[in-house]
């Protein structure tokens, strides 16, 4: 039995729970970790429900300023200045609460507004709006919003659990930052296996596994796998399930992956399954939006998104829309020639909640968006058909820019841009920009990557606890083009 917090706190007590006076000690921690205590128990349970607790208090207590205030934003869908006019402080106040703790303009938020922000989120009441809960309506590990086993769509968050899985990404920020450390992954092995090309997004997951303590076993192309010797997806997922404790799998066919993850009960993640899904690079394109939006004082629910390019065998747009079909009120504008057009399947699931989608054969829709996602053409996929009439008119550049586009627009890509010659893809002469976020992209797929192994791997709670300061001091900026806000939004 625990005689006080601090035995509770410490270990040092276990809590008894047919003793109406650890119940109420337990309450009195964290009102809404001790409901289980009112359920029948057995020592373990009681065990294992105290050491929940105490961690979860602890966790509480140490996070910081910056996910505390990110999270409550994102919750009560409050832009900047909502919030601050909410909390009574100025906009000022609450930006330089928001810096990383390294930047000269940082504060430290006083108590009592933090302890009015918890307060506020206590009592914030839950969405129940059926409008944020994902369409699909699959069963077990699939289940939106459900534990994640395996990662394999978007349909499997709702817009709840994306947010969760986000204020995750914000407690990873200053190790992805290299400021901070961790080890909690220490001893696990990553397998990335890459059946098909990849740079950026290979290192992306094995960078992001590392971080957290990890190691990291790649692969890469078909050619060389045992796949074309004529093994099959089942026999390569159950022989690397053996040697790894998570698994990454790019494929060239739309389904492998999760065929891939039936043959294993080591948590597999889809990084892209032909012309299929790409959910991670959804999960970080909508967390940048979500930042961008932060600093821009705008929320994401009615906001107008250009989606151009090719939109049939770009699997990135079709987690994107998706995912931010989980808002309200959203505008697409669906930009690419007829023979490039986004899958009427995908259209249809996303034309719902007052999201309205808008299909556009020219630029000239890009008049008022808040965000403009450019994708490159994706020429391997194409059998026998020809790209018609993707030409000059599609591209995307500083001009376009300048003659058609917001003042504030948000340029966004997946990666890689082909830069080639005629390839009309987003042009580099918006290098430089501070409206082109394509490196806030590709930095931001660090923590949330991390945060996606946190969570197939169980460690989401040890993560904060853990960090210790870095030994060595990173760049300022990593890009010397990187914008004065790079970093520190
Ligand atoms: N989008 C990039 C790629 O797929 C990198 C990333 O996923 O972060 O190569
Ligand atoms: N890197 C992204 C993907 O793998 C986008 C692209 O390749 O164009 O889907």
């Amino acid at each position: 039995m625990c005689r006080s917090n601090q035995e509770l706190w410490e270990g040092t007590g276990a809590i008894d729970t047919h003793n109406p006076n650890d119940v109420l000690l337990a309450k009195d921690l964290k009102p809404t970790l001790a409901v289980g205590f009112f359920s029948p128990s057995h020592d373990r349970y009681t065990q294992t429900a105290c050491v929940y607790i105490r961690s979860e208090f602890k966790c509480e207590l140490m996070i910081t300023q910056q996910v505390l205030l990110r999270d409550a934003m994102r919750r009560l869908d409050m832009t900047r200045d909502a919030f601050a006019d909410r909390i009574g402080s100025r906009r000022r106040a609450l930006d330089s609460w928001l810096l990383p703790d390294e930047s000269n303009e940082f504060r430290a938020m006083p108590e009592v507004a933090r302890r009015f922000v918890q307060e506020i989120l206590a009592n914030a009441t839950p969405r129940t709006d059926p409008s944020t809960q994902s369409v699909y309506t699959g069963a077990g590990p699939l289940t939106p919003g459900g534990p994640l086993r395996h990662l394999l769509s978007v349909d499997q968050f709702t817009r709840e659990s994306a947010e969760d899985l986000f204020r995750l990404a914000d407690v990873m920020l200053p190790i992805a930052r290299r400021h901070k450390v961790t080890r909690v992954l220490e001893g696990a092995v990553l397998a990335n296996l890459f059946f098909e090309a990849s740079t950026r997004t290979r290192v992306s997951f094995g960078a992001a596994f590392c971080r957290l303590g990890g190691s990291v076993c790649d692969t890469t192309g078909f050619t060389f796998s045992s796949m074309a010797k004529g093994e099959s997806i089942h026999d390569t997922s159950r022989v690397i399930a053996g040697y790894a404790d998570a698994i990454v799998v790019r494929h060239p066919e739309q389904g492998a992956v999760a065929e891939f993850a039936r043959a294993t009960n080591v948590p597999v993640v889809n990084g892209g399954d032909g012309p299929g899904e790409h959910p991670t690079q959804a999960l970080l394109d909508l967390y940048t939006i979500q930042r961008e939006f932060s600093r821009l004082g705008k929320p994401v629910d009615g906001a107008r998104i250009a989606l151009v390019g090719d939109l049939k065998y770009g699997r990135t747009v079709h987690s994107l829309i998706k995912l931010l079909a989980l808002y309200k009120g959203v505008r697409f504008t669906l930009i690419a020639p007829p023979s490039l057009e986004m899958p009427a399947a995908i259209v249809d699931r996303v034309n719902r909640n007052g999201n309205v989608v808008e299909v556009r054969e020219s630029l000239q829709g890009l008049a008022d968006a808040d965000i403009v996602y450019a994708t490159r053409i994706q020429k391997e996929r194409f059998a026998e058909e020809s790209i018609e009439g993707y030409g000059a008119a599609f591209e995307i550049n500083r001009a376009l820019v300048e003659r058609t586009c917001r003042p504030d627009v948000v340029v966004m890509h997946p990666l890689p841009r082909d830069s080639r010659a005629g390839s009309h893809d987003l042009s580099s002469d918006l290098d430089g920009d501070p409206r082109l976020a394509i490196f806030r992209q590709t930095d931001n797929g660090i923590p949330v990557r991390m945060a996606i192994f946190a969570t197939l791997l169980g460690v989401d709670k040890l993560v904060q606890r853990s960090m210790r300061d870095a030994q060595w001091t990173p760049p300022t900026f990593i890009g010397p083009e990187d914008s004065p806000f790079h970093g520190l939004d």
